[in-house]
């Protein structure tokens, strides 16, 4: 554990009891804030978060913690930017500092029909109130002096669409600020505590099989990121996921501020600078579906290449990390969310490259559906029920699903 976990939080650890409202399995960001909202919100405490390793050891740990509303279709938009809005007040609501910083973000375009996009991207994010709109190569650069307009003679920046909102926070702060808050509200967090099956009665999901023995549930989440799959299959559920590994790496300290964002849809890479000043930059996901955790050096080689045609200053640095982490890439690149038509088991899943963004409103949403059993609103277009009645959300805004 680190001192911010150590020093700066309370926890109240739980011995594991045999009985529970609610069973969460995966103590990342999306199970955590389900947790917290429906003790918080919906006075349902009687919730256990079943983890397998530590809180955070899955994306919600490893991700490149990018939060923005700029997506490319209209539910997406609003619900991206509602999670964007419980964001600017997380801190305060839950007492806990993770370094919420809104720093813009600039979406680069190189060619025609790369502009086309971006124009489209800013026609529709402001028909569904999201500030977004196109910049000139020039106010570019006054955003982000160390651009190098001529993209290193071979990607000229034609324009750009620019996003004020977006911004980035502590990633592993942000999932023990939600345990911790969770906790605060009697809800049982239990590290080392693997799922290993689900508990059936005929059809109906009763609890899961763990580790640690049996436990029963009148309602199972699974909030498992790219192990999804496995447990779904428990349920014998099949779900339009892959699982894909997805790499960053993170430089030394860069003494300059490095302030917006920078995203490249055709570069496919994206860039910014932590509270330390170190950069980091990430990539879209590998093709190859695949559990591996291991990040390669064709990955470092390719995308540190391109990183540095726009970016020349980052030559002068060094790498001091690179990483994978694995992701429930849906068949649409769209969140699936809530029942799985088997009762007593729901998911949140298909969070992808996506999810860290989402995961105060997928928090909150998951939990009014748990609590309430009423889909709302801004969770409804992401049943599992779209891909049976061909009304799939293909959206693919962001930088590592082109
Ligand atoms: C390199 C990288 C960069 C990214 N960058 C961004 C970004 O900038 N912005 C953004 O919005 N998103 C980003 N993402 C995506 C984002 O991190 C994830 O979508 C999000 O964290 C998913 O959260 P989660 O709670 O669903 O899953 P996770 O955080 O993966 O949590 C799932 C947990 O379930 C546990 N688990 C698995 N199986 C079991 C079991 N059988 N029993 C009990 N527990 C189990 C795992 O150990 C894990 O802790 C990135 C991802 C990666 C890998």
């Amino acid at each position: 554990m680190n001192e911010f976990v150590e020093r700066l939080l309370t926890l109240q650890w739980h011995e594991l009891k045999r009985s529970y409202d609610v069973v969460i399995i995966g103590g990342g960001g999306h199970g955590l804030a389900t947790a917290y909202y429906l003790a918080a919100r919906h006075g349902i405490a009687n919730v256990a978060v079943l983890e397998a390793r530590y809180i955070g050891s899955g994306n919600s740990g490893r991700n490149t913690t990018i939060i923005r509303a700029n997506y490319g279709i209209p539910e997406a938009v609003r619900f991206y930017q509602h999670s964007l809005d419980l964001y600017r007040t997380l801190e305060a609501e839950l007492g806990c500092w993770f370094m919420h910083s809104t720093k813009g973000l600039v979406w680069l375009a190189h060619t025609e029909p790369a502009m086309r996009a971006e124009r489209a991207r800013c026609l529709l994010n402001i028909a569904c109130g999201v500030e977004t709109v196109m910049i000139t190569p020039q106010e570019a650069s006054e955003l982000c002096p160390q651009l190098d307009l001529s993209g290193g003679g071979r990607y000229p920046v034609l324009g750009a669409s620019y996003h004020p909102g977006a911004a980035t926070a502590r990633h592993d702060r942000v999932v023990w600020a939600y345990a911790q808050g969770a906790m605060r509200h009697g809800v049982h967090v239990l590290q080392n505590t693997e799922v290993t099956g689900l508990l059936r009665d005929g059809a109906r999901v009763t609890g899961v099989e763990t580790s640690a023995g049996p436990i029963s549930a009148g309602v199972v989440l699974s909030a498992v990121g790219g192990d999804v799959s496995t447990i779904a299959a428990y349920a014998d559920v099949r779900l339009p996921i892959r699982t894909h590994p997805l790499h960053a790496f993170v430089t030394n300290e860069y003494a300059q501020a490095f302030a917006p964002i920078l995203s490249d849809t055709e570069l496919l890479c994206y860039v910014s600078q932590t509270a330390r000043g170190e950069i980091v930059i990430g990539a879209e996901y590998e093709r190859q579906p695949s559990y591996s955790l291991q990040s390669s050096f064709s990955f470092l080689q390719s995308c540190a290449a391109k990183a540095t045609h726009l970016l020349p200053f980052l030559r002068d640095l060094r790498i001091l990390r690179q990483w994978a982490g694995i992701c429930d890439i849906s068949a649409d690149f769209s969140p699936i969310m809530g029942e799985t038509g088997v009762d007593g088991f729901l998911v949140t899943t298909g969070w992808g490259t996506w999810g860290f963004k989402a995961i105060p409103a997928g928090g909150e949403q998951m939990a009014e559906l748990i609590a309430t059993g009423r889909t709302p609103a801004l969770l409804d277009p992401f049943g599992l029920g779209r891909f049976a009645t061909d009304h799939a959300m293909a959206d693919q805004g962001s930088t590592g699903t082109r």
